[in-house]
């Protein structure tokens, strides 16, 4: 795998003189440095205005200029259905030495690991909300696929997989594409949930996540969709309007193992995260996606020790956070999320939303 990415790498480089592209920024500008106090990662360096990628007006996806590094098997009359390809930008790279080192109380290492972007269609205007279910399932195990490789590198600890769509969610690409980031640490949302799920499963002996479903399912006052094993509700304590979380409704902490055990319910997943979008677009166009899945347990972290009840207590779920234009209380954003639309209302318009197919 390392091999192939430093092909990559290597062809990505060549790539960038054919493609005029200018990288946002020199690596050694950017670092990651973490906050001695709540102990999250950031990414921070000068990335200097009028620096940022000029490409040309063709797309980078559609033809074959990309630099591939995995690709899914074909849909019918489609010349591939979901392919991996290096960043043309990429915020980590995996070439190099993290150079882990103290500053008096602080930490700081180089911006070490792997940026992937996953085309997930050929099609530019196939989306994950208007692709068939085959072509989302195939994008959803090709997702599986780089997460279980780039787990295999030992110097990986978390592999995140998001989407960002429409001009206010910070959209990078007109191309469906979705992103990948392997990177040395755990993010900090995870570390959270991580932690949290660790502390209720020391109390009670369960999964928080199963006994969130479990209530959910009995109240149904938070359900929007069950579709087979998954679930798509409205959390009890949403951090925006209308966010949403996709989960499925048996008990598995890691979705790359999931996809592998059961890809016979990836068809199901699949059209839930096709209808769920679908419902989302009837509110807003913009939104950022995530998946939440375990750490790599090649690192056990003896300060947290989160790893070792991990496939017990960690549940693996997507989030879906829509961007609306609402009254934004910004003091309060990211130190108390305020969220003018309580969860039951959300709940209650995107289940009735009218959806196709
Ligand atoms: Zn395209
Ligand atoms: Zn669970
Ligand atoms: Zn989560």
């Amino acid at each position: 795998m390392v091999r192939a990415l430093a092909r990559a790498v290597a062809a990505f480089n060549a790539q960038a003189v054919d493609f005029n592209w200018t990288p946002v920024f020199s690596f050694s500008a950017m670092e990651l440095r973490k906050d001695p106090i709540t102990r999250s990662w950031v990414i921070t360096g000068d990335d200097l205005p009028g620096s940022s990628a000029q490409s040309s007006s063709e797309c980078l996806f559609c033809g074959d200029s990309a630099q591939v590094i995995a690709v899914a098997p074909n849909s019918p009359g489609a010349p591939w259905s979901a392919r991996a390809v290096v960043h043309p930008n990429p915020l980590y790279r995996i070439e190099g030495d993290p150079g882990r080192r103290g500053d008096g109380i602080y930490d700081r290492m180089r911006s070490i690991g792997a940026h992937e972007v996953l085309v997930e269609n050929a099609n530019h205007d196939r989306h994950l909300w208007n692709a068939s279910d085959e072509e989302i399932g195939q994008f959803l195990c090709l997702a599986s696929e780089r997460i279980l490789d780039l787990k295999r590198d030992p110097r990986i600890k978390y592999i995140s997989l998001f989407k960002d769509y429409g001009k206010n969610a910070g959209q990078e690409f007109g191309h469906p594409t979705s992103q990948l980031a392997a990177t040395m640490f755990v993010p900090r949302r995870v570390l959270y949930e991580l932690r949290a799920g660790r502390e209720y499963f020391l109390s009670k002996e369960r999964c928080v996540f199963c006994d969130i479903i479990q209530q959910e399912e009995r109240q149904a006052l938070r359900v929007i969709e069950a579709r087979g094993d998954y679930l798509a509700i409205g959390p009890y304590a949403p951090r925006v309007p209308y966010e949403t979380w996709i989960l499925p409704r048996y008990h598995e902490s890691s979705f790359e193992r999931g996809g592998q055990n059961r890809p016979a319910l990836r068809p199901n997943l699949a059209a839930l995260l096709r209808r769920t979008l679908q419902r989302v677009r009837s509110i807003t166009e913009d939104f950022h996606l995530v998946l939440h899945t375990s750490p790599s347990s090649q690192h056990p972290s003896k300060t947290l020790g989160y790893w070792k009840t991990i496939d017990d207590d960690y549940h693996w779920h997507i989030e879906i956070l829509p961007v609306v234009g609402s009254k934004v209380k910004s003091y309060t954003f990211k130190e108390v999320y305020y969220s003018p639309v309580s969860s039951e209302t959300s709940v209650k318009q995107l289940r009735e939303a009218r959806i196709g197919g």
